[in-house]
């Protein structure tokens, strides 16, 4: 079960093809082969990556 790195939620909603949004904490999520990619979104509706605030190992999948 996939879960949010940020906060541990599991309470996400999908969005799109492998694209998903945390409702806990606000935060989009893209699931890559292995990984998890994190986005915040900006005011502006643009997305900032927010993968630098996480390990590497917090955001593998499994
Ligand atoms: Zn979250």
């Amino acid at each position: 079960m996939m879960k949010c790195p940020n906060c541990q939620s599991k309470d996400l909603g999908k969005i799109g093809v492998n694209q998903y949004y945390c409702w806990n904490c606000f935060i989009e999520l893209s699931v890559g082969a292995k990984t998890i990619h994190t986005h915040q979104v900006e005011e502006d509706g643009s997305l900032s990556s927010l993968d630098d605030l996480f390990d590497e190992q917090a955001r593998q999948l499994g």
